[in-house]
């Protein structure tokens, strides 16, 4: 097994000698539901939108895998909430999908069946500054004129829809904060369509301006101008990963917390904690598809390259949440704008919008902050915002609970522009399959689970070979 005595203590901690040569012993159960070793030959690790492809496509390939979930279920931002009351559903966070080949046939094989996006069934927008309650008197946003500029843009930066393989040197335009390169290109008349489609990206204005055309890509918007978006026929993206689930059976480790990783150069073995005891997956190759901050990585066996990498990155703050609601009438949507901020962006920390959820009584609640905030804070600002409204006179609403509440956080990782022009994306994808340790995830690329397929099918003949 190319692994000594002394590893196997360092691999199992502090389980002691017996459970080691337990754990390590040849014949120990092979399966991940039934203890000791767990031989594979991947691990991957979260088990999100990207995760849970690598692993299904891995498997198709003939690889055995084994995937490592935090979380009591897969999925990650896709989850979906299925209301009690009406027994309808909605999801609270992955929406929408490209209309790509790679993405009907991952439905496809789950047998979840995809439609048209036409909208949450919302007849109209409300404009209201949450900070007030009130409506923000005649503002309807305008017209976007610098689309056409904007997708000239894109088109001159083709490569950033695909990743982060960038040119050396680094466009200098593409580092400026957005606000900046939003007033070079004349592009105001967007600034409120590009932040309502960043969610979670924090301050736009400031951020720098490759993250927000990584997000706000060409595949977005040739999607949106093309009509060509797609939902769950069913409104339940969470249906492709509870087949999933059932699909992996054992080899999904739900629950489970990596302990740690020695990564020798014939084998690696993980060490998780699960809730039916611990586990040894023993295997060749590492994918990881979780946010890779230093936090991320206790008890990795992390080397000094790993490390200085990883320690640039920082992130955003995003949470959702679905409010039982009376009072708005059916169909509106509050999208949250400043009375008085530059292109009447929503200030944040606050509400980005309460959305028509398809669901009656449901909307959907989307909350943004350019710091760390506690989640019983911004609970609590969620439900003041809302009753705001009322003692405001602008809806006679009747609050009733979130159902659900939902922190995203860590959210889109970003390193600062001096960063990404001394080359810190070349440096990270440099460390594709350096330790046998295989990357992808949105810090990868960006927070679209279409194009995070993409770029893991790209990656799988690396993985693979
Ligand atoms: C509210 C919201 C709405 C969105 N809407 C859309 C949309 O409509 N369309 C779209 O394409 N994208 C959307 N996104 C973006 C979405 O984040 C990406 O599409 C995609 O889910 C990112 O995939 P990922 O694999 O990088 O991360 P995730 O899906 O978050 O997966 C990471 C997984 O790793 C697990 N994990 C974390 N740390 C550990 C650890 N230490 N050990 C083990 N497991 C761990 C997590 O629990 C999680 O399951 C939305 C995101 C949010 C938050």
């Amino acid at each position: 097994m190319g692994v000594t005595r002394k590893d196997a203590l360092r691999i199992l901690g502090g389980t002691g000698v017996a459970a080691a040569a337990a754990a390590l012993a040849p014949g120990s159960a092979a399966s991940a539901s039934g203890g000791g070793v767990i031989r594979r030959d991947v691990c991957v690790i979260g088990g999100g939108a990207s995760g849970t492809y690598a692993a299904v496509r891995l498997r198709d390939l003939g690889h055995s895998v084994a995937l490592v979930e935090r979380a009591g279920r897969l999925g990650g931002h896709t989850e979906t909430y299925h209301d009690p009351v009406t027994g309808g559903s909605t999801d609270i966070g992955v929406l929408i999908y490209h209309d790509q080949q790679l993405v009907r046939d991952f439905f496809d094989r789950f047998d979840v069946p995809l439609a048209p996006y036409t909208g949450q069934g919302g007849t109209s927008n409300s404009y209201v500054d949450f900070r007030t309650g009130e409506i923000v008197p005649g503002y309807t946003p305008p017209a976007p004129a610098a689309l056409p500029a904007y997708i000239a843009l894109l088109q001159q930066y083709p490569y950033l829809d695909q990743g982060f393989a960038l040119p050396d040197p680094v466009p200098a335009e593409l580092l400026l904060p957005f606000g900046e390169f939003m007033r070079l290109h004349q592009l105001e008349s967007i600034a409120q369509m590009i932040f309502g489609y960043a969610q979670g990206l924090g301050d736009v204005l400031r951020i720098p301006a490759i993250y927000v055309l990584k997000n706000v890509s060409l595949s977005v918007i040739n999607s949106v101008l093309s009509g060509s978006l797609l939902i769950t026929e069913r409104r339940d993206n969470g249906e492709l990963y509870e087949k999933a689930t059932a699909y992996f059976g054992g080899d999904a480790l739900l629950g489970a917390t990596v302990r740690q990783v020695h990564r020798g150069s014939r084998q690696i073995h993980v060490r998780v904690a699960t809730p039916q005891g611990p586990r040894v997956i023993q295997c060749r190759k590492l994918v990881i598809t979780v946010p890779p901050l230093l936090s991320t990585f206790d008890g990795f066996d992390l080397d000094g390259t790993e490390r200085a990498i990883f320690g640039r990155f920082g992130y955003h703050h995003y949470w959702t949440a679905v409010a039982r609601l009376g009072g708005i009438p059916a169909g509106v949507s509050l999208v949250n704008v400043g009375a008085d901020t530059p292109y009447n962006l929503a200030p944040l920390p606050g509400f980005y919008g309460l959305t028509v959820t398809g669901v009656p009584d449901l909307w959907g609640v989307k909350y943004g902050a350019t710091g760390p905030l506690s989640d019983s804070a911004v609970r609590a600002a969620i439900v003041a915002d809302i009753r705001r409204l009322r003692t405001a006179g602008t809806y006679p609403v009747e609050f009733a609970g979130l159902e659900v509440f939902k922190a995203h956080n860590p959210f889109e990782l970003v390193v600062r522009p001096g960063d990404i022009a001394r080359g810190f994306y070349r440096r990270l994808y440099d460390l594709q399959g350096r330790n046998n340790t295989f990357y992808t995830g949105a810090a990868f690329h960006t927070h679209d689970s279409s194009l995070l397929w993409r770029f893991t099918e790209e990656l799988l003949p690396r993985i693979a070979a």
